[in-house]
């Protein structure tokens, strides 16, 4: 049976590189009837928070994502904290001693430093040279009464390691590359390369999907493993596939701290979380050559290790757009509706509360619907039907409202007056009559009413715009317009 996990530190606000992980993590587990387990992995006090964990978990949720063993549903393996896992590391780090698969290091930073300084000087590697590896009793003794501190060190094979990875094939990496890394800190505090693999093992993870910048972590935790499985604590080593790397502006890899980055960013610009995670499935992995918009349900059907490709993914925030837009065009008008409540009811400047009317939001929504990439756009493009006055924006007057203007509006008031209010393609034919009279095409004649009525060049399609604001307002606008 597979079993994968997402597995977090809660630093910072969630990132997108994050949730595509999870994403593909999530994906394979259902696609494969697995498990997923979600593991927080907050040992580093210094860097993880509480705000940042419930930040997770919301935003976990809001994706859609649920997981079968982790944070508020339990599981067989909890708990799903590693700060409330710190006995069990404590005691594998004791044995791994004891096997002789790790030491005690003495060594300060200093001295490591000026090691690894005369080493590449020399033109040599420049790892850990193993000058603690195998110290006697007496030299331990000796640094105690010194009073030095020491690290727990794990003791690398002196061999490569090769390994398949799922995404790259297969992939060796020799000794001298990596050397005896650190499990512990000094002050007891066990680090990522201890409680990472430790916790897969103990979980029985059987596929490790991740970032590509973990690995070079992965020869390590495979001889970690490889120590685990000796001391009865490991049952086998996972499968390991690293995803590829996510490119943002410039061709350089996004940070977590780039803006762009953050999943926030997204749902309060009213991404929805299907379109989101669409368009993220994306970076890395293809649904078909000429398919890019499917649900996630079809998605998840389809998803398979196979097709991911190694190459990095460039993060396209238009195509991103473009995604969410057929994906909102996709929901029902009553769904599409509620969606748009949350910018709708907000406390903004576009108009007061209680100018809020229901039945023209109604009425106007199937066709805001066709034209949102993002939610957030609803209340620059509807407000126009709340408000007294429409929104003055002096670009977009200026642009619209140029010489003559005022003539051809005179004549499509006069013409709008005596138009069909119940019919847009009535209105339609009274401002193509008016455009005609001044030599306009419709474009161009219906710039001014738009810019006079709604107070924007661009917005929803006009004459429906106009009939659901009535005949009465409208007509006052372009008044005041011409005024
Ligand atoms: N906590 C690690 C991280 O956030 C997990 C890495 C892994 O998947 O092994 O990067």
């Amino acid at each position: 049976p597979v079993r994968v996990r997402f597995c977090p530190s809660p630093t910072g606000n969630p990132h997108v590189g994050l949730v595509r992980t999870a994403l593909f993590n999530w994906a394979y587990a259902r696609h494969n009837e697995g498990t997923l387990v979600f593991r927080i992995e907050d040992t580093d006090a210094a860097r993880d928070s509480e705000e940042s964990y419930e930040q997770l978990l919301d935003s976990m949720r809001w994706l859609g994502f649920d997981w079968d063993e982790g944070p508020e549903v339990g599981g067989p393996h909890a708990p799903y904290r590693q700060s409330q896992r710190m006995d069990i590391y404590k005691d594998v780090a004791a044995k791994l001693i004891d096997g002789g698969y790790a030491y005690p290091c003495y060594c300060t930073t200093e001295e490591l430093d000026a090691r690894r300084e005369a080493a590449r000087a020399a033109g040599k590697p420049s790892g850990y040279d193993g000058h603690c590896r195998d110290l006697t009793a007496e030299q331990i003794q000796a640094y105690e009464a010194e009073g030095r501190k020491h690290i727990i060190r794990f003791r690398m094979p002196d061999e490569a390691t090769t390994f398949t990875d799922l995404v790259r094939g297969e992939i060796t990496v020799q000794a001298e590359n990596v050397t005896d890394y650190g499990i512990v800190r000094a002050n007891g505090a066990p680090l990522y390369t201890l409680v990472n693999p430790v916790d897969d093992a103990l979980m029985e993870i059987t596929h490790v999907l991740r970032g590509e910048d973990l690995l070079s972590s992965t020869p390590r935790q495979i001889a970690l493993y490889k120590a685990l499985i000796e001391l009865g604590i490991a049952k086998g080593i996972p499968e390991f596939g690293h995803l590829p790397y996510v490119m943002g502006e410039g061709n350089k890899k996004l940070s977590k701290r780039d803006p762009q980055a953050s999943l926030n960013l997204y749902r309060e610009r009213g991404f929805l979380p299907e379109g989101l995670l669409n368009y993220l499935s994306l970076l890395g992995w293809s649904f078909s050559a000429d398919q890019d918009v499917f649900s996630i349900s079809d998605m998840v059907a389809k998803f398979d290790l196979a097709d991911v490709n190694a190459n990095p993914a460039r993060f396209d925030l238009k195509k991103a757009e473009a995604i969410n837009a057929d994906h909102i065009r996709m929901l029902d008008v009553k769904t599409f509706a509620e969606a748009c409540e949350p910018w709708l009811k907000a406390p903004h400047a576009n108009w007061a509360p209680e100018e809020f009317d229901e039945a023209a939001w109604q009425a106007i929504a199937p066709h805001a619907q066709t034209r949102l990439k993002v939610l957030s756009e609803i209340t620059d493009n509807v407000d126009f039907l709340f408000r007294a006055e429409p929104v003055f924006d002096e670009p977009s007057w200026t642009k619209a409202m140029k010489e003559g203007s005022d003539a051809l509006l005179r004549t499509a008031r006069a013409k709008l007056d005596a138009a069909d209010w119940t019919s847009p393609e009535s209105l339609k034919e009274a401002v193509l009559a008016a455009g005609e009279e001044h030599g306009l095409k419709l474009g161009k004649a219906q710039a001014p009413v738009r810019v006079a009525v709604t107070g924007r060049t661009i917005g929803l399609p006009l004459f429906e715009s106009l009939e659901i604001l009535g005949k009465e307002k409208a007509l006052t606008r372009i008044d005041a317009a011409l005024a």
